[in-house]
């Protein structure tokens, strides 16, 4: 084909080709030369295309925007992008939990709530969900959780026998499976969902004071649903539909916008509160502590490459930034190392100089080498040295000093607070914050669920689990399901 005037095709050495569509051959009729290395290149290429999936969170979309202060929150954190009146630049990436990258947006799942802030001070990611809380409480029954919703060794199927099985041995999920199984677990489109830090992390403000907070991203488009219904449909038609609708709304110039909001408990309040307030199973209940507004986040810019800016997005709880740090919560402590670890692991140890994941901070650290480093260091490569060298800042020092505790080394659950039980705050859900309506979404929903493929006994277990909860719900779940 006689080139138009168009762009020479290159190798990716920049090199330009003959032919994008003949390889060389003995004759026209004859067999293929192993010296064709731009058809080696190209299959090559092609074969390693994928990279492995995230575990879990596979399969996710994202866009870009800014989040933007508004009110004047300063005496609380020192944090430079929460000083009034500042923008920064954010990537958002929302995802269902346990499905693969190609699975429908729209089964029944937790979605992930993801941004990353490219602050003056370097990279602040919030790693959250559209719900307040979580399944488990300790780090040590994550991978189990995860296991169980995903899919079984024999078949390859995913099982709700499997799921409820885990569910109702695991007391602690019931706030969550509340919520997953109410309208919040089939979101319209991500545009139309609340985004959730669910952990509580430490705000220190310019004087070392420090704070416990709980961040709420509610959608300025109003929380909507989809009914389990339209959402089966939809999986049939549209496997994609939240992606679409996503980048279709940013397309069109209809950008989503988010309010944070954040619930501020005093340091002190956090040793007698009648929740333990860093058990990732619990929410803070608005009356005793308010939510405030900090600012607005907005998307405004979709990737031009899915691949190099949102599935290379790695997105770690451990970066947290002067202003902020963490809490005493086992499963954010655990996510502080284990998200780090899995983009070592899915993207190399120098995944932090992909574009999309570098600050637009300087960086000065002492690491150098590893597979694809890209920036290229200089010496002194060690510290302390005489050669001036970046030196670390103690005034960062107050972030890092999040509580104090004392005792022997033992695997134990938490010490309960005056208030902490499994089942309190999900049947508040259901008797106080849902209407009619939702409750009967909730029934139809879980017995739906329980009616496919869910063996006797744990059946069982699951009534007496929603009795618990709320006994007239699970009444009405043990009917639905059983007809009697
Ligand atoms: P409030 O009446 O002040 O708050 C109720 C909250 O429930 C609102 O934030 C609302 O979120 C949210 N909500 C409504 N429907 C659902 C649903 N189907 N699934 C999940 N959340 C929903 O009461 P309290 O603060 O005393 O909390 C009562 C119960 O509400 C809690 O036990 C908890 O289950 C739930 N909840 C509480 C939150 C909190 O941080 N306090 C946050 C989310 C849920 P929105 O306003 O965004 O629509």
């Amino acid at each position: 084909m006689k080139n138009d005037g168009s762009k020479p095709t290159t190798t990716d050495a920049g090199i330009p080709v003959s032919s994008d569509e003949y390889s060389l051959t003995v004759g026209p009729d004859g067999p293929l030369l192993l010296q064709d290395h731009y058809l080696v290149e190209q299959m090559a290429n092609f074969n390693r295309e994928m990279i492995p999936d995230r575990q879990p969170h596979a399969k996710g979309s994202g866009a870009f925007g800014y989040f933007e202060v508004t009110q004047d929150i300063s005496a609380y954190t020192r944090a430079a992008l929460f000083q009034p009146g500042t923008k920064t630049d954010v990537l958002a990436r929302f995802s269902t939990v346990a499905g693969e990258s190609g699975s429908p947006d729209t089964w029944r799942d937790v979605r992930g709530f993801a941004l990353k802030f490219y602050t003056t001070e370097g990279n602040y990611d919030m790693v959250g969900n559209n719900t307040p809380v979580f399944f488990v409480r300790d780090p040590m029954k994550f991978q189990h959780f995860i296991h169980s919703q995903k899919r079984r060794a024999d078949s390859g199927l995913r099982d709700h026998d499997m799921q409820w099985d885990f569910w109702t041995l695991s007391p602690e999920s019931a706030h969550q499976v509340t919520i997953l199984m109410s309208d919040r677990g089939v979101p319209k489109s991500y545009r139309h969902m609340n985004g959730y830090t669910s952990h509580t992390y430490m705000w220190v403000n310019a004087d070392g004071e420090r704070f416990w907070v709980k961040y709420h991203f509610k959608t300025d488009q109003g929380i909507d649903f989809l009914s389990q219904e339209e959402a089966d449909r939809i999986a049939g038609e549209d496997a994609d539909y939240h992606r679409r609708d996503l980048s279709s709304a940013i397309n069109r110039g209809d950008y989503p916008g988010w309010t944070l909001k954040v619930q501020i408990m005093p340091f002190e309040d956090a040793k007698t509160y009648r929740f333990n307030p860093f058990d990732l199973t619990k929410v803070w209940p608005h009356a005793d502590y308010p939510a405030q507004e900090v600012g607005r986040l907005t998307l405004n810019r979709n990737p031009t490459d899915f691949h190099t800016e949102i599935e290379q997005a790695a997105f770690e709880p451990n970066n947290l930034v002067p202003g902020i740090g963490p809490s005493p919560d086992k499963m954010l402590l655990a996510r502080l190392i284990s998200y780090a670890d899995a983009h070592r692991a899915r993207l190399g140890v120098n995944y932090k100089q992909i574009p999309v994941n570098r600050p637009k901070s300087p960086v000065h650290s002492y690491s150098k080498g590893g597979a694809m480093r890209v920036q290229n260091v200089s010496d002194p490569v060690y510290t302390p040295n005489s050669m001036g060298g970046p030196k670390p800042d103690p005034e960062h020092y107050p972030e890092q000093a999040v509580w104090d505790a004392s005792g022997r080394f033992i695997r134990s659950a938490y010490t309960l607070r005056s208030d902490d039980d499994d089942f309190g705050q999900p049947g508040t859900l259901i008797r106080k914050v849902m209407d009619d309506a939702q409750r009967d979404r909730l029934v139809s929903n879980v017995v739906g669920h329980l009616k496919d493929g869910v063996s006797e006994s744990v059946l069982q277990r699951a009534f007496e689990y929603w009795r618990k909860i709320d006994k007239k719900t699970g009444d009405r779940i043990a009917k639905g399901v059983t007809g009697t």
